[in-house]
C-alpha cells in the first residue's frame, strides 16, 4: 500500500493497545513500510526514539498535517513474532469486518503486573505397597473419596490441590483427613503460574492398528517433505484419534516443531489432559477460559519462550505464539464454541488454515460427525481424508429404536418415557447398569403458553419466551427479568396456561415418581453455574454414584462412561424447531454423539429415540449412525437453497434505537447495494434477503434487524461488506450500528 501515514502502537502488550497514534510517513518510506512492522518514532513531549508496530497505513490523516510527527526508520532486523500477529489480526479485520483494536486484542495476550500465586499440591508419602494395602482399606470401608484420590496419587504421586478439590471432587476436608493419617502431605510453593502440572510418567505405548499407522506415516511424511495441508481424520469415539495426534505430535516434535492442539472446552477433561501429560509431561501447556488474563499471558510467554512444544485449548489456544509452529489438531471440529460469538467473529477452523499458511504448517481435523464444510472441503480434494472405522476400547454400536411419540399417546401413554424406555431403564436399575437421559433444553418447563388461544408468555425486553422456574417464577435467558408465573392467560382469560414440554427437573421429579430408589443427577445450564460443578457432576457419574444422569446437550461430550448401557433421548425433534438451516446437521450431531454413548463397556448398549417425527432424515441416519447418508441428503437440501458450504453467508445486524429506523438502515443498504457499480456485473449471483426482525428482534431495548446476503465466493461478500462499511460512514448514524458475521452458527 502506497499510503502516506501509519497508525502506530507503542506497547502492544499493555491495555494501551487501543491507542493508536498516527505518523506521517517520510518520503523514503512510502511503500516500504507495511502493516505489522516494527519502527522507531518520536514518543511524548521529550521525542525519545521508541519502537513501534504498525497497525494501519492511510492515505488520509485524521489530525492537522503539521501536528504529525514523521516515523524515523523502520527496524529491518526485526521480522519477529509480533509482525506474525499483527498481519494476523490485520486479517481477521479484514476478513470478519472488526476493528483493529478488537482483532488485536483477540490475538496478542495483555500484559499484567505479574503477582507470585500461591499453589498447592498433594505429595503421597507412602511407599507403593503401602498405598496399595490402603487403598483396599479404604475401598473396603466405602471410603470412595479417599480411594479415588489414593488412587491418582499412586499413578501421578502429586498432583494439583485445585485439580483434587475440582475434577477428582475430593473435599478437602478429605485431603486434611488422609494428611492426618500420614498418607500425603499438601505443600505449597510460588511458581510461575502453570495451571496444571503433573510429572510425567512414561506411558506404555499402544500398538498402532493399520489404519492409525497410515494416517501417521502419511502425514508425517508430508511434514518431513515441508508439503503439510489439511487433513480430516473421521472417526467415531473411541476409534483412536487421540492416540494419532499424540503420535503426530511426538513426530512433529522430533522434526524440532511445535504443535497446537484445539479441543473445545466442554471436552477439555481431566482423564483427556492426563493422557497428554502422561506423554509430553511439562512441554505441555493447557489454556481454558478460566485462567485469568495474566495466567493467559504467562502461558503465551512460556510457549514464545520455547519452554513449551505443546498448547492444548480451547479456540483462543489458536493465538500461542510459537516460534516453530508445525501442526494445529482441531479435535472435534463441528463444535458450534469454535466460532466466536464477540467481534472479531472469527471460526478457529478458517483461523487455523490461515495460521498453518503463514507457518508452512498443517491442520489436523478430526470428528465423529464432520461439519458439513470440512467434510465438503474433503470431497472436493482441498483437505486430505482418512477413516477411522474400528471401535478400539471394545463395545459395539449400541441397538436403536426410534419412537413414535404420537403414536404413545394414542395408545394412552401421557408420561415424558415412552414405552420401550421405561421397559428398559427397569431393566437396567435392576442390572445396577447407568442410563443417560437427554433432553435438548433448559430450564424447569420450556415456555408457557395457553392451551385455549396459543399465546406464549414473553419477556417484554427480549422478545423470547420466559421459562418457567421453580418457585413459580418466568425468567429471561437473556436479560433475567423476572414475573410471578401466571395462572390465568393475559390475552383470553384461559385457566389453560401452562408448560408445553418438560425441562430437566421435571425430568428427574416424574424418574423418582416411577423408580423411588433411583439415584438421580441432572446437568444443564442451572446445576453447572458455579466454576466447578460440571466436572463434579460428571465425576460423580464416572464413579458411579448415580443410577441415572438426565441433562442437555452438555452430557453427550466428553467423558467416557463405560458402564453406560442405556440412552434415552426424550424429545429429538427440539433441535429440529430451531429456526436456522443448521438445525438438521445439529439434531443429526447430537443424536449421533447421544447414541453413541451407549455400549462404551463390556456390555452391549441400546438406545431409544423419542420423536415425533420419526421421518426426518436426521433422525433415520443418526439411529443407523451413517454419516455419509446424512451427509449426502443434507447437501442436496444446501445446495437446494445455497446454504453454506454451497454458497456463502454473510448476516448484517443492524442495532437501532427504534424499529423503524432500523428498518430504514436496512433499505437504504439495499438500494446501495442494488446501485454499487461493482455490484452490477454481480447482479443475480448476489442474493440479499430481507430486511427482517432478529429471532431476537430486541435485546436490552435495542431492535435488532437483520439482513442476510448469499454469494457463491466468500471474497464477493468481504467485498460487499467493506462497500456496506463505507456507505455506513457516509451517513454518520448516531443511533444505529451495523455488524457482520459470515456464515453464523445460529440464526439471529
Ligand atoms: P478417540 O480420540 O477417537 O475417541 P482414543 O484415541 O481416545 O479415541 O482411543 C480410544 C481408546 O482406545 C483409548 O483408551 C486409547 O488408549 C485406546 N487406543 C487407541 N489406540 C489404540 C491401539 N492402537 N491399541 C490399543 N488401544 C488403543
Ligand atoms: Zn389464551
Ligand atoms: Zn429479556
Amino acid at each position: 500500500m502506497e499510503g502516506k501515514y501509519a497508525n502506530i502502537i507503542i506497547d502492544i502488550s499493555h491495555e494501551k493497545v487501543d491507542r493508536p497514534f498516527q505518523y506521517r510517513i517520510p518520503q523514503l518510506l512510502i511503500g516500504k513500510i507495511a502493516v505489522g512492522m516494527e519502527v522507531v518514532i518520536p514518543f511524548g513531549r521529550g521525542n525519545t526514539a521508541r519502537n513501534g508496530y504498525v497497525i494501519g497505513i492511510t492515505d488520509e490523516s485524521s489530525y492537522e498535517e503539521d501536528k504529525l510527527k514523521e516515523v524515523i526508520e523502520i527496524k529491518e532486523d526485526r521480522m519477529n513474532m509480533e509482525t506474525d500477529l499483527i498481519r494476523l489480526a490485520a486479517w481477521l479485520k479484514e476478513q470478519y469486518g472488526s476493528t483493529m483494536i478488537a482483532a488485536l486484542k483477540t490475538v496478542l495476550p495483555v500484559k499484567q503486573k505479574i503477582r507470585a500465586v500461591e499453589k498447592r499440591s498433594v505429595t503421597l508419602i507412602l511407599e507403593e505397597k503401602e498405598a496399595e494395602q490402603k487403598l483396599q482399606f479404604f475401598q473396603k470401608k466405602h471410603q470412595v473419596a479417599r480411594a479415588r484420590l489414593l488412587e491418582q496419587l499412586i499413578i501421578e504421586k502429586t498432583l494439583p490441590q485445585e485439580l483434587v478439590t475440582g475434577k477428582l471432587n475430593v473435599p478437602l476436608k478429605t485431603i486434611q483427613a488422609m494428611e492426618a493419617l500420614g498418607v500425603l502431605y499438601v505443600s505449597s510453593e510460588n511458581i510461575y503460574r502453570n495451571p496444571v502440572k503433573c510429572q510425567s510418567t512414561a506411558e506404555q505405548k499402544k500398538d498402532l492398528s493399520e489404519e492409525q499407522k497410515t494416517i501417521i506415516q502419511d502425514i508425517l511424511s508430508d511434514a518431513a517433505q515441508q508439503k503439510l495441508g489439511n487433513y480430516l481424520i473421521h472417526g467415531i469415539t473411541g476409534s483412536g484419534k487421540t492416540e494419532v495426534y499424540m503420535e503426530l505430535i511426538a513426530g512433529i516434535i522430533s522434526q524440532g516443531k511445535q504443535a497446537i492442539v484445539l479441543i473445545p472446552e466442554i471436552a477439555l477433561t481431566y482423564q483427556t489432559l492426563l493422557r497428554f501429560y502422561r506423554r509430553f509431561g511439562d512441554k505441555v501447556s493447557v489454556m481454558n477460559s478460566r485462567l485469568s488474563q495474566g495466567e493467559r499471558f504467562d502461558q503465551f510467554e512460556r510457549a514464545r519462550k520455547g519452554a513449551i512444544d505443546i498448547m492444548i485449548g480451547p479456540r483462543s489456544a489458536l493465538f500461542t505464539p510459537f516460534q516453530r509452529l508445525g501442526l494445529i489438531i482441531m479435535d472435534e471440529e463441528q463444535e458450534g464454541s469454535y466460532k466466536s460469538e464477540t467481534m472479531p467473529r472469527y471460526h478457529a477452523r478458517e483461523v487455523a488454515m490461515k495460521i498453518a499458511a503463514m507457518h508452512k504448517a498443517g491442520v489436523v481435523f478430526g470428528s465423529a460427525t464432520p461439519s458439513l464444510e470440512v467434510y465438503h472441503m474433503a470431497k472436493s480434494g482441498r483437505c486430505k481424508l482418512y477413516e477411522l472405522t474400528k471401535r478400539l476400547t471394545g463395545g459395539t454400536l449400541p441397538m436403536v429404536y426410534t419412537i413414535d411419540l404420537r403414536e404413545e399417546l394414542k395408545q394412552g401413554n401421557r408420561s415424558i418415557f415412552s414405552r420401550k424406555l421405561q421397559e428398559l431403564m427397569q431393566d437396567r436399575l435392576e442390572k445396577k447398569q447407568q442410563i443417560m437421559l437427554f433432553l435438548n433444553r433448559r430450564g424447569y418447563a420450556g415456555f408457557i403458553s395457553c392451551r385455549s388461544c396459543g399465546h406464549v408468555m414473553k419477556c417484554p425486553h427480549c422478545d423470547v419466551a420466559l421459562s418457567e422456574h421453580k418457585g413459580g417464577r418466568l425468567i429471561c435467558h437473556y436479560c433475567g427479568y423476572e414475573e410471578p408465573m401466571v395462572h390465568k392467560c393475559p390475552v383470553c382469560g384461559s385457566p389453560f396456561i401452562t408448560g408445553f414440554k418438560a425441562g430437566t427437573q421435571q425430568i428427574v421429579e416424574a424418574l423418582y415418581k416411577l423408580y423411588p430408589q433411583a439415584k438421580i443427577l441432572r446437568m444443564d445450564a442451572d446445576t453447572t453455574k458455579s466454576k466447578d460443578s460440571y466436572d463434579t457432576i460428571l465425576s460423580a457419574f464416572s464413579n458411579q454414584e448415580a443410577d441415572i444422569l438426565v441433562g442437555t446437550q452438555m452430557i453427550v461430550k466428553g467423558h467416557d462412561f463405560p458402564n453406560v448401557t442405556l440412552v434415552g433421548v426424550l424429545a429429538a425433534d427440539l433441535s429440529l424447531h430451531a429456526n436456522d438451516y443448521r438445525a438438521g446437521e445439529r439434531t443429526f450431531q447430537l443424536l449421533t454423539q447421544a447414541v453413541g454413548r451407549a455400549g462404551r463397556g463390556k456390555e452391549a448398549g441400546e438406545a431409544v429415540i423419542q420423536t415425533y417425527q420419526p421421518e426426518h432424515y436426521s433422525v433415520i441416519y443418526a439411529a443407523k449412525q451413517d454419516y455419509k447418508g446424512f451427509y449426502e441428503e443434507e447437501m442436496l437440501y444446501r445446495d437446494m437453497l445455497q446454504y453454506p458450504p454451497v454458497a456463502q453467508m454473510m448476516v448484517v445486524l443492524i442495532s437501532s434505537r427504534t424499529e423503524e429506523s432500523g428498518m430504514e438502515l436496512a433499505k437504504k443498504i439495499i438500494i446501495f447495494l442494488k446501485k454499487s457499480p461493482n455490484m452490477e456485473e454481480e447482479k443475480g449471483k448476489l442474493q440479499i434477503i430481507g430486511p427482517a426482525a432478529a429471532t431476537l428482534g430486541k435485546i436490552n431495548d435495542i431492535f435488532r434487524t437483520v439482513l442476510y446476503l448469499k454469494h457463491r465466493e466468500y471474497e464477493q461478500l468481504i467485498n460487499s461488506r467493506s462497500q456496506i462499511e463505507g456507505f455506513v460512514e457516509t451517513l454518520e448514524l448516531k443511533n444505529e450500528s451495523v455488524q457482520f458475521d459470515f456464515n453464523p452458527m445460529n440464526a439471529y
